[in-house]
């Protein structure tokens, strides 16, 4: 089967085989008929389901995406992998806090979901700055290895039999998914082979034939369906603040937080959340989106005047919402309307918690051999580094 609209060069070749394949398909096994079915996957992240709904006049957000019609035999949610990256943020917040002291400078914590945001760390503010990104694989890189490695195993496939595309809201997710080791599974394969932003999609479909239906998503676990799209709590973000936060007050002071109350400080896009008791601030996090917020959180660190346990980074200013493959005009502004509207979809999807998931708690026993064992580290965590900038092109440039 044809997957007509990609133009990576690994794909067209894999079409092609797969059309001598197809021809051959006649004398085939079931198991073999199987595999042949099982090449193309895509997926969907809650935070372009709203651009989804918004464009293709979706009716509600208990439904998603189906791209089955460009050749895509199974449409997941990312928020399975987002739990994963929350829930190891939070056991390494809580590490961190118990360690951290004046001689080891282990706070604050800044989170590393957004490749726009790693890269410019990791490019250019380099070793001061790097030993404070939280080690837990984003929620595209885990959703990588869910698929290339969990699922592959659960549907006795090889990796390369599996294609993996990801619908992103912005154009950085492309060179994450380029990344080796932060994109590579246990098994040695590329854990994502193409990333397609939304805009990207939505263009395809313009340009093609091809229309969007509202379909309950596939599940990593068999023939069962999603039974409703949920998201994590938080500003048009994967949530790690607001779940970091209510994991920490509970675990390092016994406090239950239910409701949070965000600050903004100098700006809408710099928010300031704080645990109190008797007058003293026992945990201070912040959320910062933007460049702007990012560089005045920088300078203060460098100074040590940054009072924050954790931060919450983000590249885009109101977070992936306005992330620039999914709510620019054809003139590269913020389409301030569609935002507006995404954010207003955004916010009615319920929340679920990480650690309400039952798959979640199932797959950490029986695919990761536990919560706390060596292939947690392996499969759900990362290393950074100061890396030169990139000569080829590929490069963002600040
Ligand atoms: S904040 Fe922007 S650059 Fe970062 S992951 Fe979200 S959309 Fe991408």
């Amino acid at each position: 089967m044809k997957c007509e609209h990609c133009t990576r060069k690994e794909c067209s070749k894999k079409s092609k085989t797969d059309d001598q394949e197809n021809v051959s398909t006649d004398s085939s096994s079931p198991a073999q008929e199987k595999e042949e079915a099982s090449k193309h996957l895509s997926l969907c992240r809650p935070n372009v389901r709203p651009y989804c709904t918004a464009k293709f006049d979706l009716q509600t957000t208990e439904t998603s995406m189906s791209l089955c019609p460009a050749g895509v035999h199974y449409v997941f949610d990312t928020t399975i992998a987002a739990d994963f990256s929350i829930l190891e943020t939070q056991k390494e917040f809580v590490r961190r806090y118990h360690r951290h002291s004046e001689e080891q400078r282990e706070l604050p914590m800044l989170t590393s979901a957004c490749p726009g945001w790693v890269r410019y760390a990791e490019r250019v503010l380099g070793p001061p700055v790097i030993p404070h990104l939280c080690t837990a694989k984003s929620p595209q890189q885990v959703m990588g290895s869910l698929v290339k490695d969990y699922f592959a195993r659960k549907q006795n496939l090889s990796p390369e039999k599996i294609f993996h595309v990801v619908v992103a809201p912005c154009y950085d997710k492309k060179l994450e998914a380029l990344r080796e080791g932060l994109s590579t599974t246990l098994n040695g394969a590329r854990g994502t082979d193409c990333v397609l932003t939304s805009g990207e999609i939505a263009q395809i479909m313009e340009q093609s034939d091809l229309s969007v239906k509202d379909t309950a998503v596939d599940t990593l676990f068999g023939d069962v369906k999603e039974a409703a799209v949920r998201r994590h709590d938080g500003v048009s973000s994967d949530g790690h603040l607001a779940h970091v936060f209510r994991h920490a007050a509970r675990e390092l002071f016994g406090e239950h937080v239910e409701e949070i109350t965000y600050r903004a400080l100098r700006n809408k896009d710099f928010h300031e959340v704080t645990l109190e008791k008797n007058g003293e601030v026992l945990l201070r996090f912040a959320a910062a989106y933007g460049f702007r917020n990012i560089q005045n959180m920088i300078l203060k660190l460098r100074k040590g005047k940054f009072p924050y346990h954790f931060v919450e980074v983000l590249a885009c200013p109101r977070g992936c919402l306005n992330g620039r493959g999914q709510a620019q005009t054809e003139d590269g502004h913020t389409d301030r309307a569609l935002l507006q509207q995404m954010e207003g979809i955004y916010s009615g999807i319920p929340v679920r918690p990480p650690e309400s998931s039952a798959h979640v708690q199932e797959l950490y026993q029986e695919w990761l051999e536990g919560t706390e064992s060596p292939k947690v580290q392996e499969v759900l965590h990362t290393t950074y580094q100061s890396l030169e900038p990139r000569t080829d092109g590929l490069d963002i440039k600040w």
